[in-house]
């Protein structure tokens, strides 16, 4: 027999969760004014709701938490970061902040000026709130299968190429300051980029002069997806393939709370100093002196053993394959998901899945509070509400996906939970049609409105 796959690690610690009754969720929704955000974690189940910051570290992390150097300045926790991200990244100057957001901020703050035009493929909605907050517009030249859930393609996360030299032919260099590379891409479903996408999309860019910058919370769920999908790649290890990835680029934003298994945390990396320089000056400003930048000593050492940990293949296998368990679950039972399967969560089309409720009462929305009502699981809304209104015209945009996305935590349930979850989500589906209706709004923010919007049932 052949031998079956096991998780690359066992379990030393637990933490205890609650499950609860339907008529609690009911309530707990209702004060909640059915945004999952606003939900206490103790009214959750299965927490799904993101897989920033919610992995479960390990025992060697934990032992560099104790190992931290909190030094104001130069502390070996600094130098520790600093020649992991050069041994894993390859960039050689980096500045750490203390998130993924906050390194959006300081780089752009460095690079982005009104008016200006960023290309990429489906930009992180806090990457879009800190272009669009600095009146610019961040220019999606992701490929058009990307759009169609049910179409399988290897690499939904490419960039198109025509796409991208319309918008550098269109517009002078200068109003183009970079294109951001998300890998993976999270806006379209987790889903990577190639490597020879990646060296075209570089190459292009950089004939007409325009700087590539990575946005790689989930770099590594990228360069797997890469060794498994790229047949030029299958022989190479996961460690080689980041390094030539990032070999294209001129910069890259990190989200650490992703892909280097940590709670809190972030960095940029530069290829030259000059940007490096000029960028020091708002990491100061915003985030802290450059050899902390809004991060303690300790967190320092655990990201800097995180990478080298979400760098190895079995923890990305064993990641990855539960993450295809569940999406097989749902599949296997009908429900419409994005497929293939991303690399950190499984996304629902809720268009398909709720065909007869219409756009504007928030169709992935009304599926989230439906998932949580059913069996106390937390998903969220990648659609309409998170969308946001036209910076200009102030209308509600209508994304070409309504989804719900389960993102699963790095090393935190089992499969059991995933068994769970699919079960929970397959009588939602089998009742469909009872749901009638949706919500409306009626309280938002004026940018990223998704945290906080109240809703009332229509
Ligand atoms: C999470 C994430 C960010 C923002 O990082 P935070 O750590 O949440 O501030 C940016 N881009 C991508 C692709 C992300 O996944």
């Amino acid at each position: 027999m052949e031998l079956p796959f096991a998780e690359s690690y066992k379990i030393k610690m637990v933490e205890p969760i609650q499950r609860s009754h339907r008529h609690e969720r009911e309530q707990w929704i209702k004060e909640a004014h059915y945004n999952l955000f606003n939900l206490r974690s103790d009214q959750v189940f299965v927490d799904l709701l993101t897989d920033s910051g919610t992995g479960a570290m390990s025992d060697r992390q934990w032992s560099e938490m104790m190992l931290g150097d909190e030094s104001y300045a130069g502390a070996s926790s600094y130098y520790k970061m600093k020649n992991a991200i050069a041994d894993i990244t390859g960039f050689e100057f980096f500045l750490p902040t203390h998130q993924g957001r906050a390194a959006e901020n300081v780089l752009f703050s460095a690079m982005v000026k009104e008016g200006d035009l960023v290309p990429g493929n489906s930009h992180f909605d806090t990457t879009k709130g800190h272009i669009e907050f600095r009146k610019a517009t961040a220019v999606d030249c992701t490929i058009d299968e990307a759009f169609d859930t049910t179409l399988d393609h290897p690499f939904k996360g490419n960039i198109d190429l025509e796409k991208l030299e319309n918008v550098f032919k269109k517009y002078p260099v200068e109003k183009i300051p970079m294109v951001i590379i998300t890998i993976t891409c999270n806006t379209s479903g987790g889903q990577p980029v190639s490597m020879q996408n990646i060296r075209e999309v570089s190459a292009l860019s950089h004939r007409y002069g325009v700087k590539v910058v990575f946005d790689s919370a989930r770099f590594a769920e990228n360069a797997y997806f890469i060794k498994k999908r790229e047949p030029a790649y299958a022989e190479i290890s996961i460690r080689k393939i980041v390094r030539e990835m990032f070999s294209y680029g001129d910069a890259m934003t990190m989200s650490s709370k992703k892909d280097a298994i940590v709670n809190m945390g972030g960095f940029i990396g530069f290829r030259e100093e000059e940007l490096f320089q000029k960028a020091s000056v708002f990491n100061i400003m915003f985030e802290g002196f450059i050899t902390y930048g809004g991060m303690s000593g300790r967190d320092m050492n655990a990201l800097a053993q995180g990478l080298y940990e979400g760098t190895e293949f079995d923890y990305l296998e064993t990641r990855i394959s539960q993450v295809a368990y569940l999406g097989k679950l749902l599949k296997d039972a009908g429900v419409p998901v994005q497929y293939p399967f991303g690399g950190h969560a499984i996304f629902v089309d809720a268009k398909r899945f709720l065909p007869h409720l219409p756009k504007e009462q928030y169709i992935a929305q009304s599926l989230a509070v439906e998932l949580y009502l059913e069996g106390g699981v937390r998903g969220v809304e990648i659609g309409t509400i998170m969308a946001d209104r036209d910076p200009v015209t102030r209308e509600n945009r209508y994304p070409n996906l309504e989804m719900v996305r389960l993102a699963i935590p790095r090393r935190t349930y089992t499969n059991n939970h995933m068994a769970y979850v699919a079960a929970s989500l397959i009588n939602v589906w089998e009742r469909r049609s009872e749901i009638r209706t949706g919500f409306r709004i009626v309280k938002e923010a004026p940018i990223l409105r998704h945290f906080t919007v109240g809703l009332e049932k229509i």
